[in-house]
C-alpha cells in the first residue's frame, strides 16, 4: 500500500491507481529501471509568437510508458523520482536524450528553435551540473543557444547564492533561464532583480481563469519589463485568452490552443512546414 504521506500529487496517484493496486514502491523500482534503460521519452511542446504564429521553441517534457500500467503522467512520477533521489539520474536521461535528438535534427538540417528542459532545484545541489551541461554539450557538439532550463520559482524562495551563481554560469555558456509556473511561489519579488533569469513563465493556472487575473498578468508583464525579462504564459486553449495576453503585452504562448505536447517525430513534421530550407 502506497505509503500516505502526501503531496497533491501523491493523492493524485492513490486515487487513480488505488484499484490497479499499484505500489507506490513498485513504482518506485520500475521507475528506476526505466532510468536505467533509458526508456523514458520524451515529448515536445512547440511555443508561439501569437504575432507571428511562429515556432519560437519547445518545451522538452518527459514521458513514461510504464509496461503493466501504461502512461503514468510526470506530475506523479516526478515527485516520486525526488523523493527516491532519481530526479538527477531522470534529468541527465532526458538532458541526453534531448540533445541526441537535436543532434539528428542537425544533421538533418532542420533549423531547429531553442528547446528547454525542466530541472528539479533539487539538481542544483549536484555539483558538477554546470560542468555536466557543458561537458554534454562538447561531448554532443551542440551550443548552448539551442538550451533553456526551466525553473520553478522554489529558485526564489531558497536565496542561494551558489544557485545564482550556477544559473550565471550557465547563462555564460549561452542557455537560457526562465522561472516556471511563475506567480505561485509566493516568492520574494525584490530576489528577483538579484536573480540571473531571461525570463518568467506566467502560471497556467492565472491564464486558464485568465479574465478574473488580468491583473495579475499585467503586474507580471510589468514587472518582467521592467527587469528586461521576456515573458511566456503557458497553458493557453481559447483565443480570447491569446487575445487578451497580447493586449497586456505577453506575445509569447504555449498551449493546447495551438498545440499539446507532441512525440518528437510530429514535432519535427510542424519544423518541416516551418523551418527546412528549400
Ligand atoms: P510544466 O513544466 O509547468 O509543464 C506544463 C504542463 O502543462 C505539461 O504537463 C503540459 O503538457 C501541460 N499543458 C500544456 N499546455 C496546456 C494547456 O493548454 N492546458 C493544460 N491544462 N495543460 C497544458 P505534463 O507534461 O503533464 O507535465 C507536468 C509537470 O511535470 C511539468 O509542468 C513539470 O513540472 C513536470 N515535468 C515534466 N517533465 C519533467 C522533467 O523532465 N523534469 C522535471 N523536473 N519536471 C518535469
Ligand atoms: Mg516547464
Ligand atoms: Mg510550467
Ligand atoms: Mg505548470
Amino acid at each position: 500500500k502506497a505509503k500516505e504521506n502526501g503531496t497533491n500529487n501523491f493523492q493524485f496517484f492513490d486515487e487513480s491507481m488505488a484499484d490497479q493496486d499499484v505500489n507506490k514502491f513498485e513504482l518506485e523500482n520500475d521507475l528506476r529501471n526505466a532510468i536505467n534503460n533509458d526508456s523514458l521519452t520524451v515529448f515536445y511542446q512547440p511555443k508561439y509568437n501569437s504575432n507571428t504564429n511562429e515556432i519560437t521553441g519547445a518545451e522538452a517534457l518527459a514521458r513514461w510508458k510504464h509496461p503493466r500500467h501504461g502512461m503514468i503522467p510526470p506530475g506523479v512520477f516526478i515527485p516520486i523520482a525526488e523523493e527516491a533521489n532519481l530526479i538527477v539520474p531522470l534529468e541527465r536521461m532526458i538532458i541526453r536524450q534531448v540533445f541526441r535528438q537535436l543532434v539528428a535534427w542537425k544533421e538533418q538540417k532542420y533549423e531547429v528553435p531553442r528547446t528547454s528542459i525542466n530541472i528539479s532545484i533539487i539538481h542544483f545541489y549536484q555539483e558538477d551540473f554546470v560542468k555536466f551541461m557543458q561537458k554534454s554539450l562538447n561531448e554532443y557538439d551542440l551550443v548552448g543557444e539551442l538550451i533553456e532550463i526551466e525553473v520553478t520559482e522554489s529558485i526564489m524562495i531558497k536565496k542561494e547564492d551558489s544557485i545564482n551563481e550556477q544559473l550565471q554560469a550557465l547563462r555564460e555558456i549561452g542557455i537560457e533561464v526562465s522561472i516556471d509556473d511563475f506567480g505561485t511561489g509566493y516568492s520574494s519579488l525584490s530576489y528577483l532583480s538579484k536573480l540571473s533569469v531571461d525570463r518568467l513563465k506566467i502560471d497556467q493556472s492565472f491564464v486558464s481563469h485568465s479574465q478574473e487575473n488580468r491583473e495579475i498578468i499585467s503586474t507580471i508583464v510589468s514587472m518582467a519589463t521592467n527587469l528586461k525579462l521576456k515573458v511566456i504564459a503557458e497553458g493557453v486553449e481559447t483565443e480570447s485568452q491569446i487575445d487578451l495576453l497580447k493586449s497586456l503585452g505577453c506575445q509569447e504562448v504555449q498551449g493546447y490552443y495551438y498545440s499539446p505536447p507532441l512525440p518528437s517525430n510530429e514535432y519535427e513534421t510542424m519544423m518541416n512546414r516551418e523551418f527546412l530550407a528549400n
